[in-house]
Order: C-alpha cells, then sequence, then structure tokens
C-alpha cells in the first residue's frame, strides 16, 4: 500500500525514546512517539508535507487559534497483528470526518493523499511503537490549527495540520457511573457538535467537573432545547440494550458521527441483533429500568471501544444497571477487537494494511 510522494520529505530522529517506556503501565496521551507529521497551508495551498522529530513548536501569540479557537482532530488507532503487520481501521471515516469539521470550522480540506501518506510514513518509521496483542494500540491523533498571527476574528489565512502518535493500551475500562444532562448541553441544533472541534471538548470540562463533584464520572447529554432525548455519553455515542434490543439515537447537527458506532450498528446486523436508530427518551429508559427491561448502556469510541455505564442519575434518581452474563457490551468489544488485530475475518474491508 506504499505509494508515497517523492514530495513528503523525511527527517528521522538520531536517537529514540523508546527504550525508556513502560508500555505495560501507559499513562493515556501522555507519551509520544519519535516523530511527527507536519504540513503547512499557505498562499492557498497545502505545502510539502514533512516527517521529522517530534519537538516543540513555537507559535505567535497572536495566531489565531489561540483566540478564536479554529481547531479540529481526529482520534483513530494503529494495531499490530501476532506477524507483526500493523493494521488501521477504517481510517478513511477519519479523512472524511475532518475535513467535515473543518469545513464547518471555516477551515480548508486536507488532501487525500497527504492524509494517508503521512500515516503510512509515520506509522513505518515509529512501528515499534505499537505492541502486539490485543488491548494494544498506537492512538494517533491528527490535527489542524489556524497558526496565522492576527486577531481580528475572521478566518485565518495559514494553518498546521500534524499528526502526533501515542502508544496506548485501552483505558475507561471500568464500569462508569454517569449524570443525566438537566441544565447544561454540549451541542445545539445548527451548532457544532457534530464536529470535532476543540471548542466542544473545553464546554465539557466544566459540567463534567460537576458531575464528578457528585460521584459521577461522565454526564449523558441530552438534547439541549428540552433535555428529554439522550444523545451521547461523555465524548462517546451511546447504546441502551432494552429487553434484547439496541437503542441508539441517529446522528444530526448535534451528533458526531462515530466510526465505533457506526461499526456497532453493522456488526449488531451481523450477529442479529436488533438495533433501532431513533431518538430515545429520558423517560423510557427510567421506565424500562424501572420494569427491569434495562439490561445494558454503554458507550462506543475509538479510545476505549466499549465504556460500560453501570448507573445513572436523573432528577435525583438513581438507577443501578446490574452487571449481566449474557452482555452485548462484551461481546462487541471483543468482536471489533478480533476485527481491529487481524484475528477474525474482516468481511466488511475495514482494515487497511500499513
Ligand atoms: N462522540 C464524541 C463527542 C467523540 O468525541 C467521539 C470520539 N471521537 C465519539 C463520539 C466516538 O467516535 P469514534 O467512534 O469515531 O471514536
Amino acid at each position: 500500500m506504499t505509494h508515497y510522494t517523492d514530495k513528503i520529505s523525511i527527517e528521522t530522529s538520531k536517537t529514540s525514546k523508546i527504550d525508556t517506556v513502560d508500555f505495560d503501565n501507559l499513562d493515556f496521551g501522555r507519551l509520544f512517539t519519535d516523530h511527527m507529521f507536519v504540513c503547512d497551508y499557505e498562499d492557498g495551498k497545502w505545502q510539502t508535507p514533512k516527517v521529522m522529530p517530534y519537538q516543540a513548536m513555537t507559535f505567535e501569540p497572536s495566531a489565531r487559534v489561540f483566540h478564536y479557537g479554529q481547531a479540529v482532530f481526529e482520534g483513530m488507532k494503529a494495531y499490530k497483528d501476532d506477524e507483526g503487520k500493523v493494521f488501521l481501521f477504517r481510517p478513511k471515516a477519519n479523512f472524511d470526518r475532518i475535513n467535515k469539521s473543518s469545513e464547518r470550522l471555516a477551515m480548508p480540506a486536507f488532501p487525500e493523499n497527504y492524509f494517508f501518506e503521512g500515516l503510512e510514513a509515520l506509522l513505518k518509521l515509529d512501528s515499534d511503537w505499537i505492541q502486539p496483542g490485543v488491548g494494544n494500540s498506537l492512538y494517533l491523533r491528527p490535527f489542524i490549527i489556524a497558526t496565522e498571527p492576527a486577531i481580528s476574528a475572521s478566518p485565518a489565512n495559514n494553518y498546521r495540520f500534524m499528526i502526533i502518535c501515542s502508544p496506548a493500551k485501552s483505558y475507561y475500562n471500568a464500569p462508569v457511573r454517569v449524570l443525566i444532562a438537566e441544565e447544561y448541553s454540549r451541542s445545539a441544533d445548527g451548532g457544532v457538535g457534530f464536529a470535532k472541534a476543540a471548542g466542544n471538548y473545553a464546554a465539557q470540562f466544566y459540567p463534567t467537573s460537576l458531575a464528578q463533584e457528585k460521584g459521577f464520572q461522565q454526564i449523558i447529554w441530552t438534547d439541549a432545547s428540552t433535555h428529554s432525548f439522550l444523545e451521547e455519553a461523555g465524548t462517546m455515542n451511546v447504546f441502551f440494550r432494552v429487553g434484547d434490543k439496541l437503542i441508539t439515537a441517529p446522528t444530526s447537527d448535534r451528533i458526531l458521527d462515530g466510526v465505533t458506532r457506526k461499526s456497532m450498528l453493522q456488526l449488531a446486523e451481523d450477529l442479529g441483533i436488533t438495533c433501532e436508530v431513533r431518538r430515545v427518551t429520558v423517560e423510557e429508559i427510567k421506565t424500562a429500568a424501572k420494569e427491569g427491561e434495562l439490561k445494558e448502556i454503554f458507550g462506543t469510541g475509538t479510545a476505549a471501544v466499549i465504556s460500560v455505564i453501570s448507573a445513572f442519575e436523573h432528577k435525583g434518581e438513581l438507577f443501578e444497571i446490574p452487571e449481566i452474563e449474557d452482555s452485548y457490551a462484551k461481546l462487541f468489544k471483543k468482536t471489533l477487537l478480533e476485527i481491529q488485530h487481524n484475528i477474525s475475518e474482516d468481511k466488511h474491508n475495514w482494515r487497511y494494511e500499513i
């Protein structure tokens, strides 16, 4: 699959940090590989992309990203199988999504060949950082920021696209207790909830910290206008199992179109599990919980794959969801991880070999 453009410039690192890394005790997102990918947008076009040693960068204090938040990002992972082959999972979906996010923030689209060639060049150089074994991965963070030094409130003329890589174990694995949002919202109709815009995450920190003070790890976000429809859990899409049926909200301009969510919907179909994609009300989930029909709630996302929700609170009423034997969460997590790690058949062509 290698098809490097001869335009990509590669400067390799003279030393490697890899011997200092304790791969069994990784703190998510704190440690980065030896190289990064950088491409600048100037004079109306993306310039020659570079792979270079991971390093600090300087920006003028007036760089527009610091003032108006023109910043979008992606989250994806590379996996290694037992033979040492490296795979990405549905990377085209991340590529399409970063450009969708950019468009909403009036930022220029990034070219597809640069995105894939950058990923390939980087992963070839830093492949030793990807540990084999289910649950191990290299988390990849593509992002774009407005670099132009000017503090008038208008879109920048200059941007920087980068990819940095951080070794990861699947994290977030302990079941979480969540609060259903009654006051704060993460997104609104016509807003930017569907985009991976940096500001969306900043805006979640404060309400989440209030929930944490009450003993909940995350918030299930509801629609901004009525707070009666369940939309996302923390920074994950959310699924409810009522009886043997799954329910998840449809994507919209308020909800991120998660790659894991999409994959879950396909896997449910493959496994013969009914999954309704429709608006889900807080009331129906509370009623299902009271009637003993609410079997599971779980979030889906690249970082944790699946995060089980073991309790939720709404208007002061607490609902515990007891662990069950034949959990869909466990089944889906195992099924997806085995596809990602090249253990099971990839009938939907989701793996992308590097
Ligand atoms: N919702 C939000 C708000 C997110 O930030 C993410 C993580 N990208 C997701 C859902 C899950 O998306 P994905 O499955 O593509 O990681």
